[in-house]
């Protein structure tokens, strides 16, 4: 048993409000608040003070070197350490750390992917201090989060347009609370990410190649045991993996990160952490903050933990799910239904408003959670689609029927309601949350974005998320403001968006065939692949969108773009040259041993007389197999000479239709040699040594 006093380490390692309140004069103090809950900018000598003050407290917790941490637009998080030694005039060293050091930073940002929007010779890039977001110390250094911008003032990080996109729904909903008489100062969107992930053991990782260098295996035979028994899901936890999994909440507690929830997940191997729901900017850096940490632990007890989308074929791959909602800085949830019926028909104008942002903004959405990896589970029957639809549940869809036909709403308890604003029925917690199939589900009070793969920064998708609402609020807003009659012009504008979005409402099931036929008839996009989907970034409507809300120019969108296809064609290659190596240097070697072992048992046999059937038919069909993993091999490495470059589109089509179909092509004989080929031949661990290890 634990004995850790939990409240007291939570937090123990930020530098977050008790602290500043402790360390910082009071007026410094003051001054800094302002700037975190209304964004103005913060003058040299707050910032000299508050510098002060966080290197003491962090040389308290033992560090020795700050970094400025920000979020690239590719890869998960990046950091350069400075120590704060000085000399001093005798030889000796001061710790130091000035109020300029905390709020810009001048990393050269050269070598950090740009899409074409920073030559290198303009290599500076500048980290901005984000004063919203704790600093925090770990393994020896302050951390201080931070946004990335260019030399010129283009943003190069995720983190910037985050922020920008908070503002500018919360600009947005004030407008419309305005409306229903309230006056609110700030609006935020909070967010509570499911994260899932693989534990493995480190030296089955060490043994693999495709592991090491992809993060997923190439290649591996089903077990005859997957996942199909139901054992793993919430079952029992190894103690291997509960000592993880404490140590994991220590530490997460220790840099505030509200860790809630821990459990097995369906496949074997796989778990699942949830926090407790956080302002998004927040949320985002914890995520990414959690998922190094999983690193770092899962190395500590000898496991690696693997963040992949698609470690291995057969079994479920990991997912993140976003649980996203709305709230005043009072406390309100915008998407609470609540009993109070009077407060309904803003929530249901806030809902038409989502319904409204993912039918005009499906292709944002389905490109937020676009990725090599996540190629491999959307569509797949597992995930979510790759259709982006909606699921509202049966409650208020039968509201939004009766809206949209004008009928009276029969609820649950069969009270009959005329759906007058004034008198809207309570919509209960919906109770058919389970359908696991919608990419967009409706959970009660917040929507679940299902489609994120594991890896995933989850700014992206509330980037997209949040500007796209913004903007059907701004409309509404514009519609509702210059009304005569305010219950009239919302109950009206709500039907007539209702019908004119409610094709992006199912509320069956997302993994039926019919679906994709259904969708089809109503619409709605399916990029089946990320190479469809990015090119998307860049349609007209998009570029206005983000435009319009200063959460990107024309310029950054472009270069979104091209980043995301250069890193999608980059890991298909590697991908891609990780399996030849396998094959050439791994697996053809072996399979040749056993041939000579069975070549030598047949001769030995004949030359005793006896006869050597079954090793002589098996011989020839782990003979003919070889010989076709090697011509596939061959053809593979043709395919990824002949990948066309230049036109990053052009590129990932190729790779997404060329190169995975010979990659498929390889991995068929390579996995039937696997079962033919005598164990203590196989080059690398096999699915079973590595999913049952216990
Ligand atoms: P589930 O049934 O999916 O387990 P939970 O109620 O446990 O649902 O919530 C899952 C996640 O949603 C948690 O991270 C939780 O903190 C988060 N969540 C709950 N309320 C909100 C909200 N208002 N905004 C954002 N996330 C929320
Ligand atoms: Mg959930």
């Amino acid at each position: 048993m634990s004995t850790t006093n939990v409240p007291e380490l939570f937090g123990s390692m930020v530098f977050n409000d008790a602290v500043m309140k402790e360390r910082l004069p009071k007026d410094v103090y003051k001054k800094l608040k302002k700037t975190m809950h209304e964004g103005t900018a913060i003058d040299a000598d707050v910032a000299a003070v508050v510098a002060t003050a966080m290197k003491d407290w962090a040389i308290s917790k033992g560090a020795t070197h700050y970094t400025h941490w920000f979020q690239p637009m590719t890869g998960i998080t990046a950091e350069k350490h400075d120590s704060f030694i000085t000399p001093t005039d005798d030889g000796h060293v001061m710790m130091e750390f000035s109020g300029k050091e905390l709020i810009k930073g001048e990393p050269d940002a050269s070598s950090f992917p740009s899409g074409g929007l920073r030559a290198t010779f303009e290599a500076r890039g500048y980290t901005a201090w984000d004063p919203t977001s704790y600093a925090f110390v770990k393994d020896g250094s302050l951390y201080i989060p931070t946004a990335f911008c260019s030399y010129t003032g283009q943003i190069l990080d995720k983190k910037t347009p985050l922020l920008r996109s908070m503002d500018a729904i919360s600009t947005q909903a004030c407008r419309i609370l305005k409306l229903f008489g309230k006056d609110v100062k700030r609006v935020t969107t909070t967010v509570g990410p499911e994260q899932e992930y693989f534990l493995i053991d480190r030296e089955d990782y060490a043994k693999r190649k495709d592991l090491i260098f992809t993060g997923r295996t190439l290649f591996g035979a089903m077990p005859p045991k997957g996942q199909e028994m139901d054992d793993h899901y919430f079952g029992a936890l190894r103690p291997r993996v509960a000592a993880f999994m404490q140590d994991l909440d220590e530490e997460l507690w220790k840099l505030g990160i509200l860790s809630k929830t821990k459990h097995n997940e369906v496949a074997p191997c796989q778990h699942e952490m949830a926090p407790i729901f956080s302002t998004t900017n927040i949320a985002t850096d914890h995520n990414q903050l959690t998922m190094e940490v999983m690193r770092t632990v899962a190395q500590k007890h000898g496991f690696t933990c693997l963040l992949h989308e698609k470690p291995f074929e057969g079994v479920n791959g990991s997912g993140k799910h976003n649980n996203w909602s709305i709230s005043t800085d009072a406390g309100e949830n915008l998407l609470e239904p609540g009993k109070n019926p009077g407060k309904n028909a803003q929530f249901l104008l806030f809902l038409t408003a989502v319904v409204k942002a993912v039918d005009e903004y499906q292709d944002l959405l389905r490109i937020s959670v676009a990725s090599a990896g996540n190629d491999h589970r959307l569509g797949a029957n597992e995930a979510p689609p790759a259709i982006i639809s909606m699921f509202i549940g049966d409650e208020l869809q039968g509201i939004l029927d009766a809206i949209e036909s004008g009928a009276d709403y029969t609820d649950v308890d069969k009270t009959k309601m005329n759906l007058g604003a004034a008198v809207l029925p309570a919509i209960p917690k919906d109770t058919t949350d389970r359908n696991r199939t919608s990419p967009f589900a409706f959970t009660g009070n917040k929507f679940e974005f299902r489609s994120l793969g594991s890896s995933v920064n989850i700014a992206c998708a509330n980037i997209m998320l949040n500007t796209a609402v913004a903007d059907e609020l701004r409309q509404f807003a514009d519609e509702l403001e210059g009304a005569e009659d305010f219950n009239a012009a919302l109950m009206a504008l709500i039907k007539r968006e209702i019908k004119a979005h409610k094709r992006i409402i199912f509320n069956g099931n997302g993994y039926d065939e019919s679906w994709v036929v259904e969708a089809e008839k109503r619409g709605l996009l399916n990029f089946k692949s990320a190479a469809d989907a990015f090119p998307h970034y860049v349609d007209q409507k998009n570029l206005d969108l983000f435009a319009k809300h200063n959460v990107y120019t024309a310029e950054e969108i472009h270069s979104r773009m091209e980043t995301q296809l250069e890193e999608y064609n980059k890991i298909l290659h590697i991908e891609a040259m990780t399996m030849s190596d396998m094959v050439r240097e791994e697996i053809t070697p072996a399979c040749i041993a056993f041939e000579g072992e069975l070549a030598g048992t047949i001769n030995g046999k004949k030359a005793a007389g006896v006869s050597g059937g079954m090793e002589a038919g098996l011989l020839s069909k782990v003979s003919e197999l070889t010989e076709e993993l090697y011509a596939k091999n061959t053809a593979l490495d043709e395919a990824i000479a002949a990948a066309p470059s230049g036109d990053n589109i052009e590129t990932a089509h190729y790779y997404h239709n060329t190169v995975i179909a010979a990659m498929d092509a390889v991995r068929a004989p390579a996995d039937k040699l696997e079962g033919l080929v005598g164990k203590k031949f196989w080059p690398f661990p096999t699915y079973s040594d590595i999913l049952f290890y216990v």
